[in-house]
């Protein structure tokens, strides 16, 4: 595309190894975020982030308000839940989520008067976001705000974002990361987000920055979306913030990949973004800290992709947490004739999942539904030793070797070729010529790691 732009930092724009699968953006693109109608009823797990399960405060039968907290984090690690209507709790249910977990979940059904949603995305999409104002909230109000408003990190991982924004004595931040690469194919949820809403995201970022004290502020974007480069360049005129473009590549949106891209510092191995002075945070967690902080709204909606050829429909949608996959996959129009698989998330780190009644959580960032073309049918073979794995591998792993020391239950190789630094990224499978699932290994490989065996 030939934006690649890094102007003043010493980063490249890109990183080694990694892989460039077909983005099939277009699909979803162009298609403006749609809002969907309250649902009848939501199914809120309440562990839907990394780290502890919240604790519900609210007893069947209870009626509560919308944005109401019906569970609390506790623990540092944990995100507070509040309830995305106006309605009653029901009695709490099991349910699976695509990853496989078993939780314990609150269901909400919608009764009464409602906030409406369609209000929310336009508050969300509004040109008055503050840009200069900043200031009027002190750095700890900011923390506890974002504490209180439920806030993860919507890019996937779902990681709490007070945790990332409270003040450290052995670390400093120098400069907060925001992440709006979406590298995943299929996906455009971010993409969207920046392109109608970046003045919410310039107004998290700076209210981010100010919580975190950093000295630089920088949002990142891929070169394959010059329209939300040229949209984030319009919101940010006059701010502080920085626009760093940076080559299109799988996983540049990964949190080590995109540091050393744009400042060029390498995050030491079990260590943190902290570790080299960096606070990063994904484009969606920002508006929904703007609405947090200024709008005095908890985390409950969020931007969603639907694509791939396998969905009549490819939307964008803004929808409540809590919602069904189902109705979610019924408004885009059902699945096609040749639909093969569903994935919650993109296809290179998402899981697949075939219970439609599991909920949207607030780590959803979309669902693709991929048709038997998009998908290999090829049947494993034996490994050819041709290490396109390894020239893949973007942390630098041997992916052939962990993938057999899972397959043979070796925890001991596993670890002395570093399992636990892969962060399941899927570009081993990807270029695998035998098929073998790697990355499917390598998941079973590091839970036998952290379950301490021998
Ligand atoms: S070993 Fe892990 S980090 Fe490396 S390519 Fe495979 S999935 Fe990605
Ligand atoms: S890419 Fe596949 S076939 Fe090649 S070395 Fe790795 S595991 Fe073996």
């Amino acid at each position: 595309m030939g934006l690649l732009s890094l102007k003043g930092f010493p980063g490249t724009g890109s990183f080694r190894h990694g892989v460039h699968p077909p983005d099939n953006k277009s699909l979803s693109a162009e298609s403006k975020v749609e809002v969907m109608e309250t649902p009848d009823t939501l199914t809120l797990p309440l562990l839907q982030h990394l780290g502890v399960p919240c604790k519900p405060v609210v007893k069947a039968g209870q009626m509560v308000r919308y944005g109401e907290m019906i569970g609390k984090g506790e623990a540092f690690v944990s995100a507070s839940l509040h309830s995305p209507v106006a309605g009653k709790i029901k009695k709490s249910i099991m349910v699976t989520l695509p990853n496989g977990r078993h939780l314990p979940a609150m269901s909400v059904q919608t009764q009464g008067e409602q906030v409406s949603p369609h209000k929310i995305w336009a508050d969300m999409k509004s040109k008055d976001w503050p840009r200069d104002c900043i200031s009027i909230y002190d750095p700890f109000t900011i923390v506890k705000i974002i504490h209180d408003s439920g806030i993860v990190g919507l890019g996937g991982a779902a990681f709490p974002t007070h945790v990332k924004v409270t003040p450290n004595d052995t670390r400093m931040i120098d400069t907060l990361m925001i992440n709006g690469c979406e590298c995943e194919p299929y996906l455009t949820c971010d993409y969207r987000l920046m392109k109608e809403a970046p003045r919410a995201i310039v107004a998290g970022a700076l209210l981010t920055g100010r919580a975190v004290s950093a000295r630089e502020i920088v949002i990142c974007v891929e070169d394959n979306k010059p329209d939300a480069v040229k949209k984030l360049k319009e919101a940010t005129e006059q701010t502080v913030i920085k626009i760093a473009v940076l080559k299109t590549k799988y996983p540049q949106g990964s949190e080590k990949q995109l540091i050393k891209a744009v400042i060029g510092l390498e995050i030491p191995l079990g260590g943190l973004p902290s570790d080299v002075g960096v606070a990063m945070s994904n484009v969606g967690t920002m508006a929904t800290v703007a609405r947090g902080v200024i709008k005095e709204s908890p985390l409950t909606h969020r931007v969603i992709s639907v694509s791939g050829r396998g969905i009549k429909h490819p939307k964008n949608l803004f929808v409540p947490i809590g919602i069904s996959m189902g109705e979610v996959i019924d408004y885009c129009g059902g699945l096609t004739q040749d639909a093969a698989r569903v994935v919650a998330g993109g296809p290179m780190m998402g899981f697949s999942f075939s219970n439609f009644s599991t909920p949207v959580t607030k780590g959803t960032s979309g669902i693709t539904v991929l048709s038997h073309d998009e998908i290999s049918n090829e049947k494993e073979t034996a490994c050819v030793r041709c290490g396109r794995c390894v020239d893949a591998c973007p942390m630098n792993l041997v992916p052939t070797r962990l993938a057999l020391a899972a397959r043979y239950n070796n925890p001991s190789i596993a670890r002395q070729y570093h399992i636990q630094a892969c962060f399941e990224c899927g570009c081993c499978t990807y270029v695998c010529p035998a098929k073998i699932n790697l990355v499917q290994l390598i998941r079973t490989g590091k839970k036998l790691v952290a379950s301490g065996a021998k």
